[in-house]
């Protein structure tokens, strides 16, 4: 049979993918595959806002990883959820849109990657936005990525806002802006009470035009080469492997776990890894799923007085309620993303810009079950370190792509982020300690009052936070002899090869990773045609 050539072949329709194939299609000379493991997104899981929670383990949609045991967290292995579906992460994540602070593109071009510093970003940032409140310095308008706020101020909320400027916090309305400090609504990728994934602002709207072909269910198994030159890949659908040819070149957007994980596979990275999982050195590249980073979260939860908690509006009649105003406005507890309000703060006062995040939610989940909210009232308060220091890996274990990767993290094995989880922690029972929450506040139900000292709460921090699925850095954009691509997201050392996904991030930016990944894709496009914003 003979194998279909394509200028560009791009693996991986998620948040990168979809950017990707929207942007290099609308030439129409340019022809694109976009091959994806996953299938269709039209669910009402996906849909829904709240349907997060049902995703969040839906091995339909998810590739449902689960870390190395880590001995700083108690040797506990983690669920590690990654989007399997069109739309990638961006599908099943929880529509939060935050780009970070000025300063984490700055240090990237101070890396040596030069064309990322904030001011060169910016306009990316703006080109892919459609924000509900209008377009201004920051933010775009006319972009495929719908941006909204909040459609219901729940007065818990209100109260947790009031009580953050009471304890000296400044009200930021637009953490996206000018400075990232302070406490607000968290800004979402809902429109009309729907999810706006990559697939559904990017994809859908141009799957018809000719020169796009997507492949759904399809497991890339290998990308093929002649010499140091990538030629295209094999891929595999319904039992059959399949060839496919790129002209000009192959594009990984697999993700922080999928695009090392396929460059290794391929023959590509550490030798003695690649030796050890039975694959011919291609190329040595011994930083391919070196340098893996994630956000870490521990909570702090409290019963609530009043019976007006999410909690209660998820059970039983009220339910179904809720689900009928959903169908019928878009609104209500189904439209809720799972985090309300946001805080950004400097751990210590000595520090120039925050460091620690904050998820507020009139909400609280039963421990060690997924995604069940409690029978009674509850509120939670969420903390990470937005730029941890320790660093892990993805390693393929055999050479089938299709064989999950060992994924280690190595959470809390940095001094700095152990203390970071302290101070963390007790921000977070200063925010939840305020007057203007007493008319809501009950006893502490996590981790309780008995856990006092910082070695108490960095044991439970051990022992009871997760991921919070913000994996990047394991193709790092660079120069060192650790670094994957360069500054146009070429792999070093090989012809006919891009990663353009969240892997390529040279450090986490201080925010959840969805925006900056979009932000880079948009960039990427721009690269590969040749164009500039
Ligand atoms: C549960 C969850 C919640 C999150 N919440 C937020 C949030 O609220 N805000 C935020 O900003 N970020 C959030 N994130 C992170 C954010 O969504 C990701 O950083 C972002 O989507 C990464 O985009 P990507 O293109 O790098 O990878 P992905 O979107 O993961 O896309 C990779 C795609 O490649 C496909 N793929 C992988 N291997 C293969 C293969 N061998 N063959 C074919 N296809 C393959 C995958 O199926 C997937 O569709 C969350 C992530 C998760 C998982």
């Amino acid at each position: 049979m003979a194998v279909a050539t394509f200028d560009y072949i791009i693996v991986g329709a998620g948040s990168a993918g979809c950017v990707l194939a929207n942007r290099l299609t609308q030439n129409p000379r340019i022809s694109v595959l976009l091959v994806e493991a996953g299938g269709s997104d039209r669910h009402p899981y996906i849909a829904a806002p709240a349907g997060f929670l049902k995703t969040f383990a839906d091995p339909r949609f998810n590739w449902c990883f689960t870390t190395e045991p880590g001995a700083a967290v108690g040797n506990r292995a983690i669920h590690f959820p990654r989007g399997k579906v069109l739309g990638g992460s961006s599908a099943i994540n929880g529509h939060l849109y935050v780009r970070g602070q000025s300063r984490d593109y700055d240090t990237w071009a101070q890396l040596g990657n030069r064309g990322w510093s904030y001011e060169e970003v910016l306009p990316y940032f703006r080109k892919s936005e459609d924000r509900s409140t209008g377009a201004d310095r920051f933010h775009g308008s006319d972009g495929p990525q719908h941006v909204s706020d909040i459609h219901e101020r729940h007065p818990i909320c209100e109260a947790f806002i009031a009580g953050a400027e009471e304890i000296g916090v400044p009200r930021n309305d637009d953490y996206n802006g000018s400075s990232q400090e302070g406490v607000g609504y968290y800004q979402r990728t809902i429109k009309n009470g729907r999810r706006v994934s990559a697939a559904h602002g990017f994809l859908r709207p141009i799957m018809r035009r000719p020169n796009l072909r997507v492949v759904t269910n399809a497991l890339t198994q290998r990308l093929t080469l002649d010499g140091s030159r990538v030629t295209g890949i094999e891929y595999r659908r319904r039992g059959e492997l399949i060839s496919a040819r790129s002209g000009r070149e192959v594009i990984l957007s697999a993700g922080a776990i999928g695009s090392p994980h396929l460059l290794q596979v391929s023959g590509i990275g550490a030798p003695d890894l690649l030796r050890e999982i039975g694959v011919e050195v291609r190329h040595a590249l011994p930083g391919v799923g070196e340098g893996l980073q994630d956000h870490y979260a521990v909570r702090v939860a409290h019963r609530v007085t009043q019976p007006i908690t999410l909690n209660e509006r998820a059970r039983g009649t009220r339910l179904y309620w809720e689900i009928a105003k959903w169908l019928a406005t878009g609104r209500g507890l189904i439209a809720f993303s799972p985090a309300h309000v946001a805080a950004f703060v400097r751990s210590h006062a000595g520090l120039e810009l925050p460091d620690l995040q904050f998820v507020f939610t009139p909400a609280s989940y039963s421990v060690g079950v997924v995604g069940q909210l409690q029978p009674f009232p509850g509120m939670t308060n969420g903390v990470w370190q937005m730029r941890p220091e320790s660093k892990g890996f993805v390693r393929a274990r055999t050479a089938d792509s299709g064989d999950a990767p060992a994924i280690q993290p190595n959470y809390l094995s940095a001094a700095a982020d152990q203390r970071a989880i302290v101070d963390g922690l007790r921000w977070c029972r200063r925010f939840l300690a305020t007057d203007a929450l007493r008319p809501y506040r009950g006893p502490e139900t996590l981790p309780g009052t008995q856990v006092a000292t910082d070695e108490e709460l960095l044991d439970y921090g051990r022992q009871h936070g997760a991921t919070v699925y913000h994996a990047v850095s394991t193709c790092r954009m660079g120069q060192d002899s650790l670094a994957v691509v360069c500054a146009d997201l070429k792999v070093h050392g090989i012809a006919g090869l891009r990663v353009v996904d969240a892997s390529v991030m040279p450090t986490m930016p201080s925010a959840n990773t969805n925006a900056a990944t979009l932000m880079i894709a948009e960039k990427a496009s721009d690269l590969i045609a040749g164009k500039s914003p």
